[in-house]
């Protein structure tokens, strides 16, 4: 095989079979095929596209490059979800303890955050002690004993994709559809799980920013998990609003804490209970009947919060943190920032927000900078409230690092006026359908 004919293949938008994705990303994961070549069948999928079956090999392919994590060891039905990445998203540190409180097994691999957008495990490391690394066995016998753990992913995993992902920023193919498929697949395949539900992010501060684009992907992603054996399904979730209030690592902690405790704010609770009744329903746990009340009952009687507290402690942190949030880090200063009119919130850019909070000191503009758990925003009003002018939106949780300049971004974040706008927070879901 040459790499060449492959991608003139693809360049004439013919199907290319298993053993030719096989060579493709063993030859490039081994470094025999060049950049420059695989830049180019890059771009000729980026204009041709890829059948499901294509993706879908292309996913294998990349999981089957690094470690697969094999998980039949652990007794019970193993979920998982994945988020495209959002603005205050918590989902992950709420859905664990839940999904774990009603007796699936949460064996969940997370990642930092980058740029405007947060990560499960620095949010975790907020908490004095958390410890986000283990070996397969550790991982294993804590999901066995406990029902749940949240850890790093192992180096090894999925180097095709490392490689590919690489390539792809610096020769615009980042945005093909079937390229972000195969390769959030490709780490949710090595992972392990059974059943899996994906949260495919729509709109500001998304990866693709139209619904149309979300659905097309969170189909196709469904798809491959389908054909690998998986039972798959996705929600397609608005974020031209940050989900839930709190945006920042701390803080994030203590409206998870909250909501585990029945006490979140309501667009929260909404996207996690969505993908847990998907998850449920997929293992066979509970029936689109009774999901809700289930999760009802698990918050309410107080397990799920204890099954976070159970985590922290196997996971090397301090459990009194959970039980007492005020121990969480603390910014020095809290500054409101204000409405400069009176009106409704029509939009609010959830991008420049998660810049503003990454400003502060919340996240990263590259992956060696260092992080401040304590800042971040807390949101007091989102789209749809009215303020009147001078009424406080959101308090900037500050140290010493870029107030003013998150303040100069929050005010071009913002747009209010005379209309009341009510989002639509989920904007679909593809249910798990038996094959
Ligand atoms: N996230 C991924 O892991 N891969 C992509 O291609 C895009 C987003």
């Amino acid at each position: 095989m040459r790499m060449v004919d492959l991608i003139i293949k693809k360049r004439e938008k013919e199907e290319l079979t298993k053993e030719e994705i096989d060579f493709i990303i063993e030859g490039y994961t081994k470094k025999e095929i060049p950049d420059y070549q695989m830049s180019a069948f890059l771009m000729a999928v980026y204009f041709q596209g890829m059948t499901k079956e294509e993706a879908t090999n292309l996913a294998l392919a990349m999981a089957n490059s690094g470690d697969v994590f094999n998980l039949d060891s652990i007794n019970g039905v193993k979920v998982d979800k994945h988020s495209t990445g959002g603005v205050g998203d918590k989902v992950s540190i709420v859905l664990g303890p839940l999904m774990a409180a009603c007796g699936a097994k949460v064996a969940k691999m997370s990642g930092r955050g980058l740029g405007h957008t947060g990560g499960t495990l620095d949010k975790l490391e907020s908490i004095k002690g958390f410890n986000v690394e283990m070996n397969e066995q550790q991982f294993i016998k804590q999901v066995n004993d406990i029902g749940l753990a949240l850890i790093g992913q192992s180096d090894n995993i999925t180097p095709a994709d490392k490689y590919i992902y690489a390539l792809r920023d610096v020769t615009g193919t980042v945005p093909a559809i079937p390229l972000i498929a195969s390769s959030i697949m490709s780490k949710k395949l090595a992972s392990g799980a059974d059943v899996i539900c994906l949260d495919v992010k729509t709109g500001s501060g998304a990866f693709l920013e139209t619904i149309d684009e979300a659905k097309e992907l969170a189909q196709l992603m469904v798809d491959i998990g389908n054909l690998a054996n998986k039972k798959m399904s996705a929600i397609i979730t608005n974020m031209d609003s940050p989900l839930g209030n709190n945006i920042g690592n701390a803080l994030e902690i203590k409206e998870a804490i909250d909501m585990l405790k029945g006490e979140g704010p309501e667009d929260l609770k909404v996207v996690v209970y969505e993908i847990c009744k998907q998850l449920l329903i997929a293992a066979e746990i509970a029936t689109e009947k009774n999901a809700e009340e289930l999760l009802d009952e698990k918050i309410n009687n107080g397990q799920a919060f204890d099954k976070l507290v159970e985590m922290v402690e196997a996971q090397g942190g301090d459990k009194e943190v959970i039980l007492n949030p005020e121990l969480l880090p603390k910014a020095k200063n809290k500054i409101p920032f204000i409405a400069y009119k009176s009106g409704f919130i029509e939009e609010m850019d959830t991008e420049k927000i998660g810049v503003a909070a990454m400003l502060l000191g919340a996240g990263r503009k590259t992956m060696d900078d260092k992080i401040d758990m304590a800042v971040g925003l807390e949101f007091v009003n989102k789209v749809g409230s009215y303020v009147n002018k001078d009424d406080v939106i959101c308090y900037l949780h500050a140290n010493d690092k870029g107030v003013d300049q998150a303040l100069e971004i929050l005010q071009d974040s913002l747009k209010i006026g005379k209309n009341k706008k009510v989002l639509k927070l989920i904007e679909g879901v593809i249910k798990w359908v038996m094959h």
